[in-house]
């Protein structure tokens, strides 16, 4: 024998057929063998308006399955397709426990990679992996991440008002309910309210945009007034928050910053947005006012460097935006070591799916800082067996194996996705003059 076959004789060992070979190496885990059988889609309104995207893994073994969120609330259909016609194909067949390697190669499979669509199909596949590998285990998620770091997770609400007395008062009552991070809007006109000239008023081109339209210099004049006030009325026990929703632009976000830093803020919220990242190091120099950004994310550049290079102190993306726990868990990790916090977004459109795989990276991650809230109508209870809870500011996950959440697909399919509103599109806010303003 050459030496060349002997060492193939070697390598490969007593003769064993292929598929037990493969039974094998499958075994050595204690684990029975699984495949994927199945990745369903189910889209749902949830009965509110919602236009959520789940994904639907089962495997060989007799009930296991596993649920993920792709959620979108504007590209809905772009990601239905992108499930159905691209991943789901791809799928079928392959091992689940191998949840990194299936990551990877749906990272790069479709060989663009990165963006909200590719990331909310990464994040259906990677929670339904997460879920199922809980369920084989008969383990919350968070136990395999490490277990509890936490007792639970603190939540901030949501607050605010037309005027300083209602915002004031909006404060207290979240108070009340037991939160002590709160969140607080201020003024007419959602995200930016404070800087808003009413609609049909100040000087406007001919012809031109009559809505409601945004101001930069007013609305950094407004907003420290306000907290000012609403301080001089609360105290500095509750941890505020504002979310600035990326309305300014460098050198008016950097001044924001400084002009708030009396008021001692738990953070600001997007004061920039996505495209002006680098005015974070202006920012920086003049302002200890601490800097939460980063709900748009969908690509690890945009926020790496502002975390190790400690340009901010709590990274916001959206856990379905960016890829799922896999995704997620690594963001907590490069927080923990730079010393940056974790504030995965949460609220409005979101689903409970979403927020349950927050809930676990949060538990078990020292490097988590604080999570948004969200509130479900009784019928989400019902149509999703296991949804978390929010109780005196904590969220709460259920303990049960997995994600702890279920769907009840029957009754999801009594409220189909409806007409979307604006064509699809966020609100889009303009100045006097008529131009865009970045939301
Ligand atoms: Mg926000």
């Amino acid at each position: 024998m050459r030496r060349r076959d002997f060492s193939k004789a070697l390598l490969a060992g007593p003769a064993m057929p292929a598929a037990a070979a493969q039974e094998y190496q499958r075994r050595v885990n204690g684990l029975p063998p699984l495949t994927i059988k199945d990745a369903k889609v189910i889209t749902t309104s949830g009965g509110r308006g919602y236009r959520w995207i789940f994904l639907k893994i089962t495997t060989s073994e007799p009930g296991l399955y596993g649920i993920g969120s792709a959620g979108n609330h504007y590209q809905t259909m772009a990601v239905v397709a992108a499930l159905e016609k691209h991943l789901a194909p791809w799928l079928i067949g392959k091992d689940p426990d191998r949840i990194e390697d299936l990551w990877q190669s749906a990272h790069v499979r479709t060989y663009w990679r990165n963006g909200p669509i590719n990331n909310n199909v990464l994040s259906g596949l990677d929670m339904a992996l997460w879920d199922i590998k809980g369920k084989r285990a008969g383990m919350p998620v968070y136990e395999l991440l490490g277990g509890k770091a936490r007792d639970a997770v603190p939540c901030y609400d949501h607050a605010g008002g037309a005027d300083k007395e209602s915002a004031v008062e909006s404060v207290r009552k979240s108070m009340e309910r037991g939160f002590r991070h709160i969140r607080v809007q201020f003024g007419e006109g959602g995200y930016g309210g404070g800087g808003f000239i009413r609609a049909g008023q100040g000087n406007r081109p001919e012809g031109g945009y009559k809505g409601l339209a945004f101001d930069e210099e007013l609305y950094v004049h407004t907003i420290p007034g306000v907290f000012e006030y609403v301080r001089s009325k609360v105290g500095y026990e509750p941890k505020l928050c504002h979310d600035v929703h990326s309305h300014l632009s460098g050198i008016n976000a950097v001044e924001l910053a400084r002009r708030l830093q009396p008021y001692q803020l738990l953070f600001v919220e997007d004061i920039l947005p996505p495209e002006q990242i680098q005015w974070f190091r202006n920012l920086r120099q003049v302002s200890t006012t601490p800097q939460a950004v980063g709900e748009v994310f969908t690509h690890p550049f945009e926020y790496l460097p502002l975390i190790t290079e400690r340009l901010i102190d709590y990274v916001r993306c959206r856990v379905s935006a960016i890829g799922g726990i896999t995704a997620a868990r690594k963001v907590a990790v490069l927080c923990e070591i730079f010393g940056c916090k974790t504030a995965f977004q949460e609220g409005g459109e979101n689903d409970p799916v979403n927020q349950l795989a927050a809930y676990h990276v949060d538990i078990s991650s020292t490097g988590f800082g604080i999570q948004e809230e969200n509130g479900f109508p009784p019928v989400v209870h019902e149509m999703m067996p296991g949804v978390a809870e929010i109780r005196k500011g904590y969220l709460y996950g259920n303990g049960k194996p997995g994600l702890g959440i279920d769907i009840n697909e029957p009754l999801a399919a009594k409220y189909p996705l409806g007409e979307i509103r604006d064509g699809g599109a966020y609100r889009t806010d303009r100045t006097l003059d008529g131009a865009v303003v970045k939301p």
